[in-house]
């Protein structure tokens, strides 16, 4: 009897492997066409792609993979709940059931559109030309409501999407989340912008492009990113994107007058990629070889972006080799200037660039921007209007105009309208969860990462997050390694503490009753 389940368990595993390697193969063709593919390649690469994304799903919704699975259904609820095949088993059943809701033509209908629509944003945002993209923004709203369609009945239309990049979450949920945290924030931002405003000057000026790549690298790769199984090349919109488990590549942009935009993308991708690379090996080829959620991945992005990369005690240790990249713009500035400037609060017009205080609010006007599309409460000929009076009325500025404004991220303009957003909010939220648990593991972590070393920090990361891959949801796994359900109030606090020293405010508890 044994015999034949692990028979039927190899059949599963060879029948996985192939649908990973799809997946792998549809990677590679959208980081080709976002890195080095020539423009008149986008047509045929569209195609490509469809062609991919349609065998994949056959793949993924084959009869004979269901009858697999459910033969080895009973098998795998005797096995102990933590073991990979037991996992393996039931979340490739989750994955299955959901994929078989989706026909294949429309997979495909979706996947050609996304590519034309990627290709039509990145002309149309370099022209700031947001009538060209009108007609296929209106076509990918659609798409995303048939989407959500095959999912019916739900409470609300983003439910679908919100549960493809966060398993379990709805809008119910993810709205009281993002009301508790806009009313803890709004009255931080105000405290902080009635101080004075920090001086950034310092980043501004001559960055040659090579330092900046090749200092980016040396920190990403100090935490831990290994260049043996990854690369960084350059795109207009960084990204981190897994072609199997010894081969994660990250993305970055070079602002040659900005020194901040290639350090912080890497550092933030490479984040990512140590998510990924640190998945455990038995793990790869299969549903559970990759990050659990968006929000949890996010998580990680932020937490070596934000928590670590923009700490004091990190730039201790790496601001005497930044300034001696840089020695004819930092040698006069002192370290504590340049940490302020690189936390610099301060009511913005671009999500990428803002600041980790503020860039809760940009996260929270997109998810009501979205929820009011995919309601047809908002025309997506009006969206650039709805935009700027968002930004005016949440942040206190306007967008002079589109290329800034709703154009400037791809999300919209590259898959579904709807539940692309939000998950940088959990990600934030989820960053200081995971390193305060870390800490009180290791309270030693913050002297470590003054000394250069992030070790013991990664390790603890891999012990009780990435090497389960998608093993467990992302409300067990925050469970499982910081003792509690997700809780905005380590990030709150972790803020209240950083920006209250850096700005001279209060105690965090005060402020609500400002
Ligand atoms: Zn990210």
């Amino acid at each position: 009897m044994r015999r034949a389940e692990d028979a039927l368990l190899a059949q599963l595993k060879a029948r996985l492997l192939e649908i990973s390697d799809l997946a792998g193969t549809s990677a590679i063709l959208s980081w080709d066409q976002s890195t080095y593919m020539p423009a008149d390649g986008a047509v045929a690469r569209g195609r490509q792609s469809a062609l991919v994304s349609r065998l994949m799903h056959e793949r993924r919704t084959d009869p004979a993979l269901g009858r697999l699975i459910e033969q080895l259904t009973p098998y795998g609820e005797g096995l102990p709940p933590d073991s990979d095949d037991a996992a393996l088993i039931r979340v490739t059943a989750r994955d299955f059931a959901k994929a078989i809701r989706v026909p294949t033509g429309f997979v495909e209908r979706l996947s050609a559109h996304s590519s034309a629509a990627y290709d039509a944003w990145t002309r149309a945002r370099q022209n700031d030309d947001f009538a060209s993209m009108r007609p296929l923004l209106e076509k990918t709203l659609d798409l995303s409501c048939e989407y959500a369609e095959f999912f019916a009945p739900y409470q609300h239309v983003i439910d679908p999407l919100i549960d493809d990049m966060d398993e379990g979450m709805t809008c119910a949920s993810v709205r009281a989340l993002l009301t508790e945290l806009r009313a803890e924030l709004l009255p931080l931002v105000r405290a902080i912008c009635d101080r004075p405003a920090a001086d950034d000057g310092c980043l501004r000026g001559d960055f040659a492009d090579g330092a900046q790549l090749e200092f980016s690298l040396r920190v990403a790769t100090a935490f831990g990113y290994d260049l043996a199984r990854g690369r960084l090349d350059r795109t207009p919109h960084p990204f981190c994107t897994r072609l199997s488990g010894n081969d994660v590549r990250i993305t970055t942009r070079v602002y040659p007058d900005d020194v901040t935009q290639a350090l912080f993308s890497t550092l933030h991708e490479a984040g990512h990629g140590l998510y990924e690379q640190g998945v455990g090996p038995a793990l790869d080829g299969t549903p559970l070889g990759s990050g659990t959620s968006a929000g949890v991945h996010e998580s990680q992005s932020r937490l070596w972006e934000n928590v670590v990369g923009r700490s004091l005690g990190l730039w201790r240790h790496y601001y005497p080799q930044l300034r001696a990249a840089f020695p004819e713009r930092l040698s006069n500035v002192p370290l504590e200037t340049f940490h302020r400037a690189i936390n610099k609060v301060e009511r913005s017009l671009i999500r990428t660039e803002a600041d980790e205080v503020t860039y809760n609010l940009h996260i929270i006007l997109r998810f009501d921007l979205e929820i009011e599309l995919l309601e047809r409460r908002l025309a997506v000929k009006d969206l650039p209007e709805a935009w700027r009076a968002r930004y005016q009325s949440d942040l206190g500025i306007s967008p002079p105009d589109d290329r800034d404004g709703c154009l400037q991220d791809v999300h919209w303009f590259s898959g579904c309208v709807g539940g692309a957003f939000h998950s940088y909010t959990i990600g934030n939220v989820l960053s200081a969860q995971f390193y305060a648990a870390a800490l009180r593991a290791h309270p030693q972590i913050p002297g470590e990462i003054e000394a250069g070393r992030f070790g013991m920090l990664k390790g603890w990361l891999e012990t009780n997050l990435y090497r389960h891959g998608r093993k467990f949801k992302a409300d067990e796994i925050v469970r499982r390694a910081t003792g509690e359900p997700m809780t905005i109030r380590p990030y709150m606090d972790y803020l209240g503490r950083k920006y209250g020293e850096l700005y001279g405010l209060p105690q965090p508890h005060s402020l609500a009753a400002q």
